[in-house]
């Protein structure tokens, strides 16, 4: 994980690699997840897995405790108990390539893609810009998302004029609304998650239309793709399982009469 994922290209404010376990542990099998939730945990315990590898951490801010009634320290208890060790690449698999964003151009169908934002170092950096090999109007690209990103309650918002045709593609996995004025000089169109109202008004749609696809929903593909690395790079010798839980919080949308 680290030769892909190098912790020192991890923001400063991020917290990266090992969350809890033993680094001398053997591991037979990792279970895949964007978030190490309690319900990762028991699907962990249920598959009998020695390691979880998700995206986010745990713990972002300062954390004095770990007992076992707070909800992180519920996660570490039950974790340790069974033997399990947890371990995350966050900004550090935003900025790798391929990472995060990769996974997101991929399933779209993006090719020549660059970062939206260069790293230091070559072919590294946050968000990615590419083309649709045929292009295709806003509404056709929107549907499109829609199908191969995970079903999610709140599903696929976009802004933008239907008709407008899209041949270039921004796309930034998880919260991506720092990256919208880029976006807007290099695509037709920006996939990203979280963003609010005031930017997306303020923001030129017509130049560049806007798909806001749930935070899980956009980085999910890269769980998928970690999971074959790991499995490829292990020759096999380790089981690599992803996860069936949902970890977006929204559970349920309802549409408004029309
Ligand atoms: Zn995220």
């Amino acid at each position: 994980m680290d030769r892909h994922y190098s912790p020192f290209a991890a923001e400063e404010w991020d917290s990266v690699g090992l969350i809890c376990g033993d680094p001398d542990a053997p591991v037979g099998r990792i279970l895949f997840a964007l978030d190490p939730t309690i319900d990762v945990i028991h699907e962990a315990m249920e598959l009998q897995a020695d390691m979880i590898i998700t995206h986010h951490p745990l713990f972002l801010s300062g954390v004095h405790s770990v007992a076992r009634d707070t909800l992180g320290g519920r996660v570490i208890h039950e974790a340790l108990t069974h033997g399990i060790a947890i371990f995350n690449a966050h900004t550090n698999a935003d900025q790798a390539n391929p990472g995060v964003s990769d996974a997101l151009a991929d399933i779209l169908g993006l090719t020549d893609c660059i970062p939206l934002v260069p790293g230091e170092e070559i072919n590294q950096g946050i968000g990615r810009v590419g083309r649709l090999t045929i292009a295709m109007p806003l509404s056709e690209f929107a549907a499109l998302v829609s199908r191969k990103l995970p079903a999610t309650a709140a599903g696929t918002r976009v802004a933008g004029d239907p008709e407008a045709l899209i041949t270039t593609v921004a796309v930034c996995g998880g919260s991506g609304d720092s990256l919208m004025s880029v976006a807007s000089t290099l695509a037709d169109v920006y996939v990203t998650s979280d963003l609010k109202h005031h930017k997306v008004l303020d923001h030129p749609r017509e130049v560049c239309a806007l798909i806001d696809v749930p935070h899980f929903a956009s980085e999910w593909p890269w769980v998928v793709k970690v999971a074959e690395l790991v499995a490829q790079e292990l020759g096999g010798t380790v089981d690599c399982v992803v996860s069936t839980i949902r970890t977006d919080p929204w559970t349920t949308q309802i549409a408004s009469p029309a």
